[in-house]
């Protein structure tokens, strides 16, 4: 039997990509270094353990009308979607000296943000249970790749500490690139143009920390308001309703602290400080939440680099090869961050899945 084609990485792309091989009847191996598949998807209950019906820590939103292959995707595994909770005023918070206003949207929101029953981890959930569970490996983090006159060989940590390596026949990385730069040795090396471009990319939103506020009810709701806010005041810059699809009442914001000075900070104050906004923008009901969350996924190494704590946008599609002609039979790029279609989103992740399956069909002599 030959070697196996390997994904690494089972976070959106890399279960796109298993997804896709298992339907075309292709044999694959994953392997992931969290103990947990998703990546920047992470649905969790209000104790932060992932969840069926969790509140998103990572991404929320998809827009259906604009991401035909994700939402294919998504009526393909039968998961419900529902509307963003945009009804009601929103609150804008120019400076720390003013009081917060209040605005009516005359337009509705376009196009407008779904969101998934469950969170966005429904759709790992259900990607997941369609694969063989002996095909998935958690908490086995690759740390090099080595090509020889016998094919590729990967070596990896796993959850005990302990170094394996297997053989392989191809290799999707569905990682960002600037991750997968900083973190895995190739043997022979990335010419210096490509290792140069992959940590040139920004991984999208690798930067940012998000906070959850959960209430009883959604009491901003019954005053009229729909939980959005925009603060140039700070530490939140934007907020908004975080009700689950079950009824599970939260607010959630993304910081405007950068990633340097929120590690200097702390959570603790950090959560302080945004529960004392949330009183200002949406009235005292807000001081006592029966529970708060946080994720500062800039300081997680296993999304962003040093270089993401420095700030950055979306990347950009630039249609040029990912991998350099030494790699370019036996690796191909699978992360959102390599889409030609929205990079860096989850429907580029889809696209980006999609693009390298595709691609190493067309190359690599597949084992069925
Ligand atoms: C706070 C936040 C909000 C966001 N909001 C939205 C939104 O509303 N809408 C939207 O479209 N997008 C949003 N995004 C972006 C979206 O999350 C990503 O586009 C998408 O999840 C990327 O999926 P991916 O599989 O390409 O990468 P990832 O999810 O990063 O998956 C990569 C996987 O590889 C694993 N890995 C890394 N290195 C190794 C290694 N050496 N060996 C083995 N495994 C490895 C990681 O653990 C991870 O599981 C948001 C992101 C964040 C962080």
């Amino acid at each position: 039997m030959s070697d196996p084609i390997l994904i690494v990485g089972g976070g959106l792309a890399g279960l796109t990509a298993a997804h896709r091989l298992r339907r075309a009847g292709v044999a694959f191996r994953l392997l992931e270094a969290r103990n947990r598949l998703g990546g920047r998807i992470l649905s969790v209950d209000a104790s932060g353990v992932a969840a069926a019906d969790g509140f998103d820590l990572g991404p929320s939103w998809f827009w259906p009308g604009t991401q035909p292959a994700l939402n294919a995707l998504v009526c393909d595994l039968g998961l419900a979607a529902f509307p963003q909770n945009s009804a009601g005023d929103i609150v804008v918070h120019r400076m720390s000296r003013e009081a917060p206003q209040r605005y009516r949207l005359s337009t509705q929101q376009a196009p407008q943000s779904m969101r998934l029953a469950g969170g966005s981890g429904a759709l790992i959930s259900a990607l997941a249970a369609d694969l063989p569970a002996d095909s998935i490996r958690l908490g086995a983090r690759v740390t090099h790749v080595t090509r020889d006159a016998q094919g590729i060989e990967v070596k990896f940590t796993t959850a005990s500490g302990s170094e394996e390596t297997m053989r392989v026949s191809y290799v999707l990385f569905a990682v960002p690139p600037r991750l997968l730069e900083a973190t895995v040795t190739f043997s022979p090396a990335l010419d210096a143009a490509t290792a140069e471009r992959w940590r040139a990319t920004p991984t999208w939103m690798a930067p940012h920390a998000k906070v959850f506020a959960l209430y009883e009810k959604p009491f901003w709701r019954e005053a009229g308001l729909s939980g959005t806010a925009q603060s140039m005041a700070g530490p939140l810059v934007e907020i908004h309703d975080a009700t689950t699809a079950s009824g599970q009442a939260a607010l959630f914001g993304f910081f405007g602290v950068p990633a340097e000075q929120r590690a200097a900070i702390g959570e603790t104050a950090l959560v302080t400080a945004a529960i004392q906004q949330l009183v200002r923008l949406f009235g005292p009901q807000a001081a006592s939440p029966s529970g708060t969350l946080f994720k500062d996924w800039a300081a997680d190494p296993l999304t962003a680099t040093p270089a993401d704590r420095l700030g950055g946008g979306p990347p950009t599609a630039t249609g040029q090869a990912w991998v350099s002609d030494a790699w370019r039979d036996c690796v191909s790029l699978a992360g959102s961050e390599t889409a030609d279609f929205e990079p860096g989103y989850l429907a580029g992740a889809v696209d980006a899945a999609e693009r390298a399956v595709a691609d190493m069909m067309s190359r690599a002599a597949v084992a069925r």
